[in-house]
């Protein structure tokens, strides 16, 4: 720790102070990738929570609510917090970032517990999303989680959706099984996750996701499911990243928050690892067109990413140059820009795929509540409503695809090599 640059011991030791600064002021610290790797190496992705419950980053209370004032005690479920239970830190093969861990519940009524330290996304999802701070609860719901295949993101989003219909009528203490849903009850939370993993009462209905629910239950239920394309949405927020709602709408996987947003642009330093990005920025115009420049570049490095096999953390929090990396182990000689040229043949057969397949871009739209419709009356996104049609419009255009099927142009495919693939 002692060997870390001042700025980033600065930034981690006042994770929460800077957050609350940020949250009420609007100022933002520019990210860098030592402060991320640091972040990672210390806490992994649960450094994290804290910042982004009060900075707008996560959603609070079903997207509906506002950190700062209704979820105060997001430090209980970050960085320091969660490792005071670390046992002994966890990584992948020979990774030196190590952001994993094994965390040990020694007293209270999990006392016996020993799993994965839980990440950004399950700390948020069973945390803010349903203004839920009790650690320990989440750490046991987590390991449920893990030993059932049951993925923290849905599961939390469907928890949240069930309180909202609970408290607005629309499901019932038969349907619920007695349970008193509400935000923040640990007991009730935890029972209810047991039963969408055990199929039992509500917890079957919740057990397909909360598109499928909310079309069975109907009575308005659609409000509170938030998803697009059927998944329920991670935990960044796309009226603080617009970057971040055009992939949950337009990427071929939507609701991801894995591939780019316009901070992702930034961490993942795309210009330089894909100078071709640059070309795309100058022959955007507008603002919001050089941000969807920016957007495309890094949703097309990560197809590389991916692609290859590497972990994304190593990329964001280091200066590591993946196509040369690529050229050594393959012996290729390909420049950056023939590189960019694969990510985007890739990027685009995955589109061309769901096209051919019937998938349509209408299917996935993002849900109006992540689009800020309405918008939030309060807090650091106050007033934000996202033009989803605009980005995706953008978007579309730069990628050569078809506004109506989703998949790229015969023209596209054709400059791709990859026509005949999808000529049938
Ligand atoms: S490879 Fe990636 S996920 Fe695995 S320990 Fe390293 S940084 Fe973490």
């Amino acid at each position: 720790f002692k060997s870390v640059n001042p700025v980033d011991r600065l930034l981690l030791k006042g994770l929460n102070f800077f957050a609350q600064i940020i949250a009420r002021t609007g100022v933002a610290i520019p990210s860098q990738p030592s402060t991320v790797k640091e972040i990672m190496r210390t806490y992994g992705t649960a450094g994290l929570t804290v910042y982004s419950g009060l900075t707008g980053d996560s959603p609070i209370k079903n997207w509906a609510g506002v950190g700062y004032t209704e979820f105060p005690n997001a430090y209980k479920l970050s960085d320091e917090s969660v490792i005071a239970n670390q046992k002994r830190k966890y990584a992948c093969q020979a990774c030196p970032m190590a952001c994993g861990g094994i965390v040990d519940i020694k007293e209270g009524r999990y006392k016996g517990t020993v799993g994965h330290k839980p990440e950004y996304e399950t700390l948020c999802s069973f945390g803010g999303l349903i203004l839920h701070d009790d650690l320990d609860t989440v750490v046991e719901i987590n390991e449920l989680c893990n030993r059932e295949g049951i993925d923290t993101i849905s599961a939390g989003g469907a928890v949240a959706f069930a309180i909202e219909c609970y408290k607005n009528g629309i499901i019932d203490d038969k349907q619920t099984k007695g349970l008193k849903l509400d935000w923040g009850k640990s007991a009730e939370i935890l029972k209810l996750t047991e039963m969408i993993i055990d199929r039992e009462g509500i917890g079957d209905l919740l057990a397909d996701g909360v598109k499928r629910a909310a079309a069975k239950l109907g009575r308005g239920s659609e409000a509170y499911a938030v998803h697009a394309g059927g998944q329920e949405l991670p935990m960044h927020d796309s009226r603080l990243d617009e970057g971040m709602g055009i992939a949950y709408q337009c990427e071929p996987t939507p609701g991801r928050h894995t591939i780019s947003s316009y901070l992702y642009g930034h961490l993942y330093q795309t210009k330089k690892r894909l100078p071709g990005t640059k070309k795309l920025i100058s022959a955007a115009s507008g603002k919001d067109g050089k941000k969807v420049a920016l957007y495309t570049g890094t949703s097309i490095l990560m197809q590389l990413i991916n692609g290859s096999g590497v972990c994304e953390f190593g990329i964001m929090c280091s200066n590591l140059p993946l196509t040369d990396y690529l050229n050594t182990v393959t012996g290729w000689n390909l420049s950056r820009d023939d590189y960019m040229k694969t990510g985007e043949r890739i990027l685009s057969m995955r589109k061309a795929f769901n096209a051919r397949e019937g998938v349509k871009p209408a299917d996935s739209k993002l849900h109006f509540r992540a689009a800020g419709n309405p918008p939030l009356n309060a807090g650091p996104l106050k007033g934000k409503t996202v033009d989803m049609d605009n980005l995706e419009s953008q978007f579309f255009t730069m990628m050569g695809w078809d506004p109506a099927t989703g998949g790229p142009t015969k023209a596209k495919m054709a400059e791709l090599g990859i026509a005949e693939l999808f000529s049938k």
